[in-house]
C-alpha cells in the first residue's frame, strides 16, 4: 500500500467521542517504549506523526490518524508503565478497555512487543484479554534491528511457547519490525490493504 496522505485527526479519552466516520480502524497498542510511536512514524512515512519520547507513559489518548483519506490508525497509550499512579491505571484501564469493546469500527488490533526480551505476563494478560473479548489482534516484535536474527525468532518462539503452553490454541500471526530499517513495514501495510478491502466487502 502507498500512502499518500497520513494526517492528525484528533485525541481523546473517550471512545464516545472518537471519530464518526464509517472506516476501517486499527489500534496499535504496547507496553510503553516498545517504539510504538517510531513504528507508526515508520509505516506512514512521516517523521514526526507520533510522538516519539524518551519519557514513556507521556501519551494518555486514544490519538486518531486518517491514513489516504480511507482508514484510521489509532496510537493508543503505552500500558505498563510503573509510574503513574494507582488511579490513573484504573482510569487508563477503563477508558482502554471501553475503546476495545465497544469502538464498531475496530477492525483488528497489532500488540508491539518489544523482540529483546523474555515474554511479559503484562504482554501476555493483555492479549489473553484481547482473546477473551474476540478482538482479533497480531502481535508485533519491535526493534529486531538491536538483535541477530536468530535471537529475534528465539525470543518470538518463546512467546508462542508461553502462549501455547497456557490457554491458546495456536499463536497469534506475527511480524518482525525494525523502524530503523523498516522491516516488516511493507508487510503490515500489505495485510491492512487486505483487511480494509474485508471490511468494505462486509459493510
Ligand atoms: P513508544 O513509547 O512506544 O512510542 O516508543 P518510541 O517510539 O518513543 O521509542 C522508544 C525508544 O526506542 C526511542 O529511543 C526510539 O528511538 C527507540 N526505538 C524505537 N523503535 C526502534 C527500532 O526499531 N530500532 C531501534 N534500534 N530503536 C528503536
Amino acid at each position: 500500500m502507498k500512502i499518500h496522505s497520513a494526517r492528525f485527526v484528533m485525541s481523546n479519552s473517550s471512545v464516545e467521542h472518537c471519530p464518526n466516520q464509517p472506516l476501517p480502524e486499527y489500534a496499535f497498542i504496547g507496553r510503553s517504549n516498545v517504539g510504538k510511536s517510531s513504528l507508526i512514524n515508520a509505516l506512514t512515512r512521516h517523521h514526526s506523526l507520533a510522538k516519539t519520547s524518551s519519557r514513556p507513559g507521556k501519551t494518555q489518548l486514544i490519538n486518531h490518524f486518517i491514513i489516504n483519506e480511507n482508514w484510521f490508525l489509532v496510537d493508543l497509550p503505552g500500558y505498563g508503565y510503573a509510574r503513574v499512579s494507582k488511579s490513573t491505571k484504573k482510569e487508563f484501564q477503563s477508558y482502554i478497555r471501553a475503546y476495545f469493546t465497544k469502538r464498531e469500527q475496530l477492525f483488528c488490533a497489532f500488540v508491539l512487543i518489544d523482540s529483546r526480551h523474555e515474554p511479559q505476563p503484562i504482554d501476555l494478560e493483555f492479549m489473553a484479554w484481547l482473546a477473551s473479548k474476540e478482538i482479533a489482534f497480531y502481535m508485533v516484535f519491535t526493534k529486531a534491528d538491536k538483535l541477530k536474527k536468530g535471537a529475534v525468532q528465539k525470543k518470538i518462539d518463546a512467546y508462542c511457547k508461553a502462549m501455547t503452553d497456557g490457554a491458546w490454541e495456536e499463536h497469534p500471526p506475527y511480524f518482525i519490525t525494525s523502524s530503523s530499517s523498516g522491516l516488516g513495514c511493507e508487510e503490515i501495510l500489505e495485510e491492512i490493504d487486505r483487511l480494509n478491502e474485508i471490511y468494505r466487502a462486509a459493510h
